[in-house]
């Protein structure tokens, strides 16, 4: 019999201080050449060892050979020129320098594959590897080419999707794409924003791979947490992309659950899905404690099958410190066993 509530993490973990300066987003590199793709290893090693001591069933990369979780993709494509900055309002939140769209956008060798590889040596678990959304990646960009973010997000989605096939043949089980931009662009979600979504995933369930899609508020950075602030007592943003997600070919859904303002009745409307509920904070450093992860997890029980609940953190820990993100994965596999032991008994 499968185990049921498989735990994971929404993606990236804290590095060691040693490979990149320790609880900063964009944190450069402290090695180089040769050492560097050494220490990359050597920290997915690690980051692999942590899950696993923790008692996670669905593991990842711990996203260590990225320095961001949408550049580190764009910057192995062509066609962007990273020389070439504009200042734009990221997801309504932010202004950023980003580099700008020149020409065609294409991939001309894997990015993540050998990665990939890497961590199917290292474990027999079911591997859940992360790639950027398409709708999140065009957020990131001046387009002075395409001149439509429609027609440029479908460019990405074809890139995406060769990527992705590749990954699953060097051995990764679960897809999944970051859009935490599908939280503000409503209408563009519903438009076009899924069905380039769809495009990116199309064909990885014939090659038995499941996909998710990642659906967030955002690491706990300063930009976020005061975004957060104008959303008022309930967060229904879920609630105007889920219906046409539940619609959708997209096997997981992967959310923020605990300590945001979620109704969790908004599960309601994907039922039927597999859902990733995050049950971890990544915006505190306070540790969850495998009761209160147990009872968001109870909660959501409430509106999804205990088969197709996948106990999960908010999003990435890659800004906590190391200590904090490793407690919190503790917690979320304790908690996780607590709700387990229930649904036995039962
Ligand atoms: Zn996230």
């Amino acid at each position: 019999m499968k185990k049921l509530l498989p735990t994971s993490t929404a993606g990236s973990l804290p590095k060691p201080s040693w490979l990149a300066q320790p609880e900063t987003l964009w944190s450069p590199w402290k090695l180089q050449g040769e050492e560097l793709t050494d220490g990359k290893q050597d920290a997915l090693r690690l980051s692999l060892h942590e899950q696993q001591q923790a008692g996670i069933d669905i593991v990842s990369d711990g996203e260590q050979s990225r320095q961001h979780f949408v550049t580190t993709f764009i910057e192995h494509l062509d066609g962007v020129d990273f020389q070439k900055r504009k200042t734009v309002r990221i997801r309504n939140r932010y202004d950023a320098s980003v580099p700008t769209v020149v020409g065609p956008v294409s991939r001309q060798k894997p990015v993540f594959v050998e990665d990939a590889k890497f961590l199917r040596q290292q474990t027999s678990q079911p591997i859940k590897w992360a790639l950027p959304g398409p709708m999140t990646m065009i957020d990131t960009l001046h387009d002075a080419h395409y001149k439509s973010r429609e027609k440029l997000a479908f460019e990405f989605a074809k890139i995406l999707n060769q990527e992705a096939k590749e990954l699953v043949e060097a051995g990764v089980d679960i897809i999944q794409f970051d859009e935490p931009a599908f939280n503000v662009f409503f209408d563009e979600v519903n438009d076009w924003g899924i069905a380039a979504l769809e495009q990116a995933a199309d064909g990885l369930k014939q090659l038995k791979c499941e996909t998710a899609v990642h659906i967030c508020y955002g690491y706990g950075i300063k930009a976020n947490t005061d975004w957060k602030q104008t959303l008022g007592n309930e967060w229904r943003q879920y609630e105007a992309v889920f219906p046409k997600l539940q619609q959708s070919s997209i096997d997981i859904i992967s959310l923020e659950c605990h300590n945001s303002r979620v109704p969790m009745e908004l599960l309601e409307l994907i039922r039927g899905k597999k859902v990733m509920v995050g049950a971890i904070d990544v915006a505190s450093h306070n540790i969850e404690t495998p009761e209160q992860v147990a009872a968001t997890l109870r909660q959501a029980l409430q509106f999804v099958d205990a088969h197709h609940l996948y106990p999960c953190t908010n999003c990435g820990m890659a800004p906590l410190p190391r200590h904090v993100a490793r407690c919190k994965l503790n917690a979320l596999a304790a908690g996780a066993e607590i709700v387990r032991r229930e649904l036995a008994v039962r």
